[in-house]
């Protein structure tokens, strides 16, 4: 068992992190928001993927890993509902092998960078003994509503997802479409109160949201959208659980006003899929609503680093 998690090193940082009113939004939410003079502010978020971790170059072609590698970042902008603008890539390529693989690395980076209209604007390259790392650091900008933040739910909201969520691990993982075009479909049309993408999976980012927030929520288990990748053979249960702890799905867990809830169910603004799974309760903690009415704890799966 690990000493420690990421999300324990984290809490620790941010309290050490003593920040300026220039840092209008800190460590802890999807992305940074970061004041500049006569502007709205710059979002900033970092991803690092690294070989055997996140992807295995056994199985996935580096054009793939190349285009995950900027697409994490892109979700995580879509997350505050941003507008993507420039990347900063750093690699770290082996040294045995850091030629060809950084070529088709950079061809798929390029191609998603194309389709979204992101600036490569610069970065740094190292080589070692090991593993392939990248980094890519994302710029963005606010749209004209301002950003949404994770801590924004209230109590009586309801709980969004899009599209359908688990069995990523089966290849979605790589080629999944960032939602920042839905982000900000979705913000032009409501008042989003609060925002995350499912990276760590819907059990571990509803918490960081409600955490964030300070409130709590209750998932009902059947409104949960379950992928078609999720193995059919499973009982209903065990599907269930990989839609809730697969993680990597990089799709939008949202709050909104019952209100507007359903006006965007009634009249969604975006093509993929969208489905109310639950509710913001103001007692703080996270519950699912099983099948027949039973409240439980919501699992505690998803994908966390640890580390000795
Ligand atoms: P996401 O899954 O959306 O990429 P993370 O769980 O990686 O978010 O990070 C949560 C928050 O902690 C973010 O605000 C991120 O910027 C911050 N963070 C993560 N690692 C570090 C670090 N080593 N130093 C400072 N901040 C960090
Ligand atoms: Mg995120």
């Amino acid at each position: 068992m690990a000493q420690r998690d990421e999300f324990s090193l984290i809490e620790d940082i941010r309290r050490r992190a003593v920040v300026s009113d220039r840092t209008l939004v800190g460590i802890g939410d999807d992305a940074a928001l970061l004041s500049v003079t006569g502007t709205d502010g710059v979002l900033v978020t970092l991803d690092v993927l690294t070989e055997g971790v996140h992807f295995d170059l056994e199985v996935s072609r580096p054009q793939a890993v190349g285009r995950k590698a900027l697409a994490v970042n892109l979700s995580d902008i879509a997350a505050m509902a941003g507008r993507p603008t420039a990347a900063v890539v750093g690699l770290v390529l082996p040294r045995d092998r850091g030629a060809r693989l950084a070529d088709s690395l950079m061809e798929g980076m390029f191609d998603i960078a194309a389709e979204f209209g992101v600036d490569l604007i610069g970065g740094d390259t190292n080589t070692c003994d090991g593993l392939l790392v990248v980094s890519v650091t994302l710029l963005g900008e606010p749209s004209e509503r301002g950003v949404v933040k994770r801590s924004g739910a209230r109590a009586g909201d309801w709980v969004l997802v899009t599209g359908a969520l688990g069995g990523s691990f089966q290849g979605r993982h790589l080629t999944f479409q960032p939602r920042v075009q839905e982000a900000l479909a979705l913000h032009a049309a409501a008042d989003l109160h609060a925002m995350i993408d499912l990276s760590d999976g819907l059990a571990s980012d509803a918490r960081h949201l409600a955490r964030e927030s300070g409130v709590g929520l209750i998932i009902d288990a059947r409104a949960v959208p379950i992928h078609e990748d999720v193995d059919g053979s499973l009982t209903d249960e065990a599907r269930l659980e990989r839609a809730l702890c697969d993680g990597e799905d990089f799709e939008l867990l949202l709050t909104v006003s019952e209100e507007d809830g359903r006006r965007l169910l009634e009249r969604p603004p975006i093509e993929i899929h969208l489905s109310q799974i639950g509710e913001v309760t103001g007692e703080p903690g996270c519950r699912i609503r099983r099948d027949g009415g039973r409240i439980e704890p919501l699992p505690t799966g998803g994908w966390v680093h640890g580390f000795d």
